[in-house]
């Protein structure tokens, strides 16, 4: 594979939280990042944190839109001259019971997180198999792919869809060098916009703890007693993709203090 300080990186949902960590990890290893979000101004704003357009490049992108994909990825080639790693993160969570979602919740979190990580794989997979580079693509999964938590059907039956697609794409892109990832976080409360906008005081609801305790309440039910920040999901990214890990793809990677395996 390309070295990382040479490749060109795209991580939709970047001008906040996880993955505004992501893009900060990959730019200080040396890849140009294009941040890709819903608003062009906060995605402007994260690209000029880390520097200028020679290196970052902020683009608005809605992932549940098609002709705004192929357009996001079309920007990435040409402000950079290609694409080799893609990082599907873009997402949101509504924490509901089964009662409470309607079709129209059922469908936001399918259009954002399965249609959308569908749509970015699509589009940047033609480019990375028309290099004959090889490449990444990371999806930024969850613990909820795999183990039931409380009141959060279709978010955690959305990034289910994400975890086989990454097996897959996987099986599917491995002929031409394109290894596909998927990391699954859980409890990253600081830093986490998702948390911040109102899931954080659904789950401590469903906790019974306060909001402002949330992340200690993750912290204690981990078995490293410790909280996930933003960056231990971006160092995650940073090794699945580095040189060092260049024949492991179809992976699931936890990053979650060990919560999933106590
Ligand atoms: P966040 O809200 O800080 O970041 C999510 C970003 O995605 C936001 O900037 C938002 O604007 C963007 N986004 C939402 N819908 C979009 C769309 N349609 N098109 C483009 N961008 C869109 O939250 P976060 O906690 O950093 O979450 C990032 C990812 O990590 C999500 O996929 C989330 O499900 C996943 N995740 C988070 C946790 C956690 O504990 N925070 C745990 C497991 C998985």
């Amino acid at each position: 594979p390309k070295p990382l300080a040479t490749r060109i990186a795209l991580v939709t949902g970047a001008a906040s939280g996880i993955g505004k960590a992501i893009a900060h990890r990959l730019a200080a290893e040396g890849a140009c990042v294009v941040i890709a979000d819903l608003d062009a101004d906060k995605a402007a704003a994260a690209a000029a944190e880390i520097g200028g357009p020679d290196v970052a490049l902020g683009v608005v992108a809605n992932v549940t839109d098609e002709a705004a994909v192929q357009a996001m990825v079309d920007a990435t080639v040409l402000a950079f001259g290609g694409l080799d790693l893609v990082v599907n993160n873009a997402g949101l969570s509504l924490s509901k019971s089964l009662l409470e979602t309607t079709v129209a919740d059922w469908d936001l979190q399918h259009d954002v997180m399965a249609k959308g990580s569908f749509l970015v794989s699509r589009a940047a997979a033609k480019v990375l198999i028309d290099q004959e580079l090889g490449g990444d693509i990371v999806y930024i999964s969850s613990k909820n792919s795999v183990f039931a938590g409380p009141n959060n059907i279709a978010y955690s039956a959305t990034k289910a869809d994400q975890a086989h697609q990454v097996r897959l794409l996987a099986a599917e892109l491995g002929e031409h060098g394109v290894k596909v990832n998927g990391i699954n976080p859980d409890g990253v409360v600081r830093g986490s916009g998702i948390f911040a906008g109102g899931w954080g005081a659904k789950r401590a609801a469903v906790y019974g703890v306060e909001e402002s305790e949330l992340g200690a309440y993750y912290a204690q039910r981990t078995l490293l007693k410790c909280e996930v920040l933003p960056e231990n999901v971006a160092n995650a990214v940073f090794v699945l993709c580095s040189a060092d890990l260049s024949h492991t793809t179809g992976l699931h990677v936890p990053v979650d203090a060990g919560v999933a395996a106590a």
